[in-house]
């Protein structure tokens, strides 16, 4: 056996997004103690990056040692009780595994669809609300990856608060992407990923809470299921001045890779990464176009940083991301679940959100298509 040395491949898929070599410097730094004094003062510092990216002044602020899904999971176990009920929107396969979580808590999912590719209905999701008095929380996917839809994330967590339920958001895709305004917006329980528009590597889900969120966590009647997962024990670890509890040896140089992929956010400014993503997005519709190719998602929903592109007539997508990974050394995604064969994903986030990116994608798609640009 020799050691593993990976290729070079232009990240442009739903994730992992590129990383920048900054960030993999951070990783490559000494490993030190995680109660080592310098590691908490660090940790501190994380923290308060968190909380600039979510735009949130909540003390419950933290990544969670594992991927998007357990920050998924980490919402609905703190905040969820078995006999609850929860309203959930799905426009993707995001919702989906919300439903998973509910109902292995043994609570009830309330589901309002609406079709992959479109936008979470307000107005469905207001009468499902009130066909059902006494709903724990609202769920949904601000940015679903799976179809490249934005939903009004605004609207729907007033539309929780309205109605004394809890707003659950996922932000894993939205993050640093598109606006995110945590507290302004009055979003009770958020999580996030770390490898889609922070650009770090997988394995860590920031996650917030605010004080309405904390108050539930702290009304339960039951224990939170999951130890791991705990909220009240994961704290004594990442919280308290001075002496911290030992909860789990947390994933040191990921968290400096966190850290780095965070302070490269804050020199850049979310104003500045959204409308960068929004230019290199606009940039990408203008090139797929020349070449004949659509989008699936109509304008005023589209991410920037998630573009599901229509698979022309008569061309098999697994050979063309095939030829694409191959010979130009780009990764793009498939559909997912009802769009498999349908659609392309090309992602455009963190770091992977710039004109060289799109315009290498284009042209390789161009090749590969044997279409010549308008
Ligand atoms: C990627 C993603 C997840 C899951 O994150 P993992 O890090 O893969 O576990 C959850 N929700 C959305 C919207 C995502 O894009």
């Amino acid at each position: 056996m020799i050691s593993f040395q990976p290729p070079e491949v232009l990240l442009l898929g739903p994730g992992p997004s590129p990383v920048a070599r900054r960030v993999l410097e951070a990783m490559a730094r000494p490993t030190i103690g995680h109660l080592d004094p310098r590691f908490v003062g660090m940790m501190d510092e994380l923290k308060e990056l968190l909380r600039f990216a979510f735009q949130t002044r909540n003390m419950m602020t933290v990544p969670i040692s594992a991927p998007g899904s357990a920050g998924m999971e980490a919402a609905f176990v703190n905040l969820i009780e078995p006999g609850d009920k929860v309203v959930i929107c799905q426009n993707g396969v995001f919702g989906g595994r919300m439903r998973e979580n509910v109902m292995r808590i043994g609570a009830t999912p309330i589901m309002v669809n609406d079709a992959f590719g479109t936008p979470i209905d307000l107005d469905k999701t207001e009468a499902a609300i009130k066909a059902n008095p006494g709903i724990k929380a609202l769920a949904f996917v601000h940015a679903e990856t799976s179809t490249g839809v934005e939903s009004d994330a605004a609207s729907l967590c007033r539309l929780a608060a309205g109605h004394g339920a809890l707003s659950i958001v996922d932000a894993v895709t939205s993050l640093a992407g598109i606006p995110l305004h945590v507290d302004a917006w009055g979003a009770d329980a958020v999580y996030s990923g770390s490898q889609k528009c922070l650009g770090a590597p997988p394995g860590l889900a920031p996650l917030t809470f605010n004080d309405k969120a904390m108050a539930a966590l702290k009304a339960r009647r039951t224990p939170v299921q999951s130890w791991f997962l705990d909220l009240g024990l994961v704290m004594g670890y990442w919280q308290g001045s001075g002496a911290r509890a030992y909860h789990h040896t947390a994933p040191i140089n990921m968290l400096y890779a966190l850290h780095e992929a965070l302070v490269m956010l804050k020199e850049e400014g979310l104003e500045a990464a959204f409308a960068r993503h929004r230019l290199n997005h606009l940039r990408l519709r203008d090139g797929l176009e020349s070449i004949g190719l659509e989008l699936l998602v109509a304008e005023k929903s589209r991410l920037p940083q998630l573009n599901a592109v229509k698979v022309p007539e008569g061309v098999d997508e697994a050979v063309v991301r095939k030829r694409l990974l191959d010979e130009f050394a780009i990764e793009i995604g498939a559909g997912l679940g009802e769009l498999a064969g349908r659609i392309w994903r090309i992602g455009l986030m963190g770091s992977g959100s710039n004109p060289h990116s799109v315009d290498r994608v284009v042209e390789a798609l161009a090749v590969c298509l044997q279409r010549k640009a308008a």
